[in-house]
């Protein structure tokens, strides 16, 4: 991004330049999301019982798919496809345990031009046998997860627009020594990220309790490990304490709220109240697929639908503008990715969506009545989808096409 400003402003400036003229569209920051499972596209929206009866009977047999690599790849393009038609141009996603997962995704977004974030699921225990980090040649399990998560970073981490995140899927599914040597990794490549889930439901809690009874809470154990610090993002953050708070927001880590998926699976409220008085870092995230939704629209809503909960914790409305901020600038700080994406500022890259506020009947008539930005972004959020991005551009390039 060179410049922004009005066309009076810098049209001297540019005047070598061709001139492109969207009458009655917006120009937006590309949305950036802090949290998905690529793996699970395909399981949007499967009917279960609760949360481990959805994992049994869905999850982990889609996930099991993933051991070959061309099913890997077809998932992929797929996934990236849609984050571009739903105007996300920034993602920080899941793969699964089995290396043609990682690389099949970032593939594919080196050939979109996508900024994204993935890396190998680590997991070596509490999970269906074929679905574990395997051992190879000699080498245990645990141990070979860590040598391909290296091999990975070396590979990818920096390469264009990719970066890698050492992936421990949650702690009740990683072995001391794993969590132990993820923290290591870590510790040695510091620009690296870290991604894994916290806090998204009680049992959950309990079981991560009762595997690492010597840390102080669920979220410490993440801390004895080594892996609490900035450019660590830890999903869901719901059932915290004050402690919890402190001590993520002392350690640089932040949170990605996954409201649609919260919702969806019945897990309860992000307390937007008391992170915010901790000084809490956070975004929003789809959470596909225990996520509802691609669209960075149904995510801003269902994120003002738990903020506006207010039976067990403060209820609040969020602005419109601190919606739309918690999935673009204010995502991309918890990345450490503030004044590279999330904003449209000059020295960013050009990653921009195209919005046509008319591209529904109803989304035409709401927005023609808004008095003020607020009204408009409002409307946009409460009715908006796929729909309303009519381009996505990545790096000054235009992805998803016009439609017609
Ligand atoms: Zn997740």
């Amino acid at each position: 991004m060179h410049a922004v400003g009005s066309w009076q402003a810098l049209h001297g400036r540019f005047a070598d330049l061709p001139v492109v003229h969207w009458p009655q569209h917006l120009i937006a920051p590309g949305f950036v999301d802090l949290h998905s499972h690529y793996p699970q596209t395909d399981i949007i929206g499967s009917p279960a019982e609760g949360l481990l009866p959805w994992l049994e009977n869905y999850t982990f047999p889609e996930e099991k798919r993933f051991a070959a690599p061309d099913y890997c790849a077809q998932a992929a393009t797929f996934f990236i496809a849609e984050c571009q038609r739903n105007g996300i141009t920034t993602a920080l996603t899941f793969a699964t345990t089995h290396p043609a997962s990682v690389q099949a995704i970032f593939g594919a977004a080196q050939d979109a031009g996508l900024r994204l974030i993935s890396g190998l699921c680590l997991m070596d225990r509490n999970a269906p046998a074929e679905l574990l980090n395997q051992p190879h040649g000699g080498v245990d399990a645990t141990e070979q997860s860590l040598l391909h998560s290296e091999a990975l970073i070396a590979r990818w981490h920096g390469t264009g627009r990719l970066g890698y995140a050492i992936t421990p899927r949650f702690a009740p599914t990683c072995s001391e020594a794993q969590l132990r040597g993820a923290g290591e990794l870590a510790a040695r490549h510091p620009t690296v990220w870290i991604q894994s889930h916290v806090a998204e439901n009680r049992l959950e809690i309990q079981w991560a309790r009762a595997l690492f009874p010597a840390s102080g809470s669920y979220l410490g154990t993440y801390a004895d490990f080594g892996l609490l610090r900035r450019r660590a993002v830890y999903a869901h953050c719901i059932h915290f304490d004050d402690a919890d708070r402190a001590l993520m927001q002392r350690s640089g880590a932040a949170a990605a709220v996954c409201p649609s998926s919260n919702l969806f699976l019945g897990s309860g409220f992000f307390d937007y109240a008391r992170a915010d008085a901790a000084g809490l870092r956070y975004g929003l995230a789809n959470d596909v697929g225990g996520g509802t939704s691609f669209s960075p629209f149904h995510t801003m809503l269902a994120a003002y639908y738990v903020a506006r909960e207010g039976q067990g914790k403060t209820g609040m409305s969020l602005s419109p503008q601190h919606l739309w901020w918690q999935h673009t600038a204010g995502a991309a700080a918890a990345l450490g990715l503030d004044g590279v994406v999330g904003n449209l500022l000059p020295g960013c890259e050009a990653d921009f969506v195209l919005l046509n506020p008319q591209a529904t009947p109803l989304l035409a008539r709401k927005t023609a009545r808004a008095d003020s930005l607020d009204e408009l972004l409002f409307a946009m959020i409460v009715l908006g989808d796929d729909r309303l991005v009519e381009q996505t551009f990545v790096a000054g390039a235009a992805g998803k096409a016009p439609p017609g």
